[in-house]
């Protein structure tokens, strides 16, 4: 490519000419010469410096837009034209680590917020928009306090510790609860991290209950067997009748220990994902006609018992378990309901499902607290519970087994009249009894 240089300098060597020639020869012709010359180079220069001007004002700055030059002008658009193709490979470079870098932001589960010396927000992810109520369009540049208004981040801002991360609960927005760190960042800026610990929290609230719950109800028959084995040590005679009520009452609390013990371990047997469930044809009519036996031994002819079954259909499922369950609602239905009442177990099948309910006339129960019932250790009455021998732990465990199974628990209940505790088996679980 022949450079601007050269042709420039052909242009004036031809202007030069044509002065000189007119200067020296003081012909008319060498002025005209030159007067056409710098004509030319006017028009010529001026034409190309509005089609620059043009192709400038235009938003498409691509290198292909730019306009054609002739002359020096050709070499100047193809040095742009080059600049601009490079301009354009950078940016789209440029563009792509961008996108990169959001996808990243995107998909961290961390809210993250940059703010300025003052806690001006300057920019923000989605996850924090929704960790701290901001709007990036709208609070850009608004004070981050302005939006997060607890008294104890407020503090924690201003205080500047940036080793200390803050438990921030019960956000305006949504109930959750977050861990706010501050980490300075660039000149005088900060970034502001939040990360959603809510299911952590409700899970070491749930650890700490239930260690609570436990060393409540061991406290009291501790209490009870070493009350009594303290009396035994240290008093020489104990009068024999006294010695038998102190051998009973440590007889039944170890049994409630025993049981307890038993109960969580049941618990944390169900709970175990890697459990595999051991599935096999359970027949539940027989089982039915079993724990009908035990209720009536249990209920000692306080209460009028009545077995319905309807159905010899079978469900694919853990014996054990569903003996278990079926066991523990029964054996509620005689300890909440009085002398004289009645209890009816049931099974059949209806519409598909597989459906087992026992049905008391006891004193039922209130409808707050029908939501509750299968959380651990979770009692109406604790007194009542323990006296008949509950851990409070019976419904956790049925409601457990139902899940394994895919079944549903439904619990209907009318304070004074009776509860009804039903158990539906899914289709899929129904073994159908083959016809003779
Ligand atoms: P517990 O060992 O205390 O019986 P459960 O988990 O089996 O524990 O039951 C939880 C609570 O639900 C009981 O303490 C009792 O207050 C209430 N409950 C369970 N079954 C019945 C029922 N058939 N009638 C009235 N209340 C019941």
């Amino acid at each position: 490519m022949v450079g601007i240089s050269q042709r420039m300098g052909l242009v004036f060597s031809t202007a030069i000419a044509a002065l000189l020639l007119g200067v020296i020869t003081q012909a008319i012709y060498g002025w005209v010469l030159f007067g056409f010359v710098m004509l030319f180079l006017v028009i010529h220069n001026t034409r190309h410096l509005m089609a620059l001007e043009k192709w400038l004002l235009t938003s498409d700055h691509s290198s292909s837009s730019i306009p054609p030059g002739s002359g020096a002008w050709d070499t100047i658009f193809a040095h742009l034209a080059r600049y601009v193709r490079a301009q354009t490979k950078n940016r789209q470079l440029m563009d792509l680590e961008l996108k990169q870098l959001q996808n990243v932001t995107a998909a961290m589960p961390d809210g993250i917020v940059i703010l300025d010396e003052a806690d001006h927000i300057q920019w923000c992810d989605p996850v924090a928009e929704k960790h701290l109520g901001i709007n990036l369009e709208l609070d850009s540049g608004q004070q981050i306090t302005n939006m997060v208004r607890q008294q104890s981040f407020v503090e924690y801002l201003a205080a500047h510790k940036f080793n200390k991360p803050l438990v921030l609960k019960q956000m305006r927005h949504h109930r959750l609860t977050l861990l706010i760190q501050l980490v300075p960042y660039s000149n005088k800026q900060r970034l502001l991290i939040s990360r959603d610990i809510t299911s952590y929290e409700r899970i070491e609230t749930m650890r700490r209950d239930f260690v609570a719950n436990i060393s409540h109800e061991l406290r009291t028959p501790l209490t009870v067997v070493s009350g009594y084995l303290e009396m035994l040590s240290t008093e020489k005679n104990v009068d024999p009748e006294m010695q038998e009520i102190a051998v009973t009452a440590m007889r039944e609390q170890t049994n409630r220990m025993q049981h307890l013990v038993e109960d969580l371990l049941t618990l944390s047997r169900l709970e175990n994902a890697l459990n595999k469930l051991n599935e096999s044809s359970v027949d539940v009519a027989s089982i039915l006609r079993e724990l009908y036996q035990e209720a009536e031994s249990l209920s000692n002819g306080k209460h009028r018992i009545y077995l319905n079954i309807t159905s010899e259909d079978k469900i694919l499922g853990s014996r054990e378990e569903i003996r278990s369950a079926m066991g523990n609602l029964i054996t509620n239905a005689i300890r909440y309901t009085p002398e004289d009442g009645e209890i009816y177990i049931h099974w059949e099948v209806n519409e598909g499902k597989g459906i087992f309910y026992v049905r008391d006339t006891g004193a039922g129960i209130a409808s707050q607290h029908i939501p509750r019932l299968t959380e651990r250790f979770y009692r109406l009455d604790d007194s009542r519970s323990r006296d008949t021998g509950g851990t409070g732990l019976g419904l956790a465990i049925v409601k457990h087994v139902l899940n394994r199974h895919q079944a549903r628990l439904k619990i209907t209940s009318e304070v004074g009249k009776g509860s009804e505790f039903c158990i539906q088996f899914p289709e899929k679980r129904l073994i159908k009894k083959e016809s003779p």
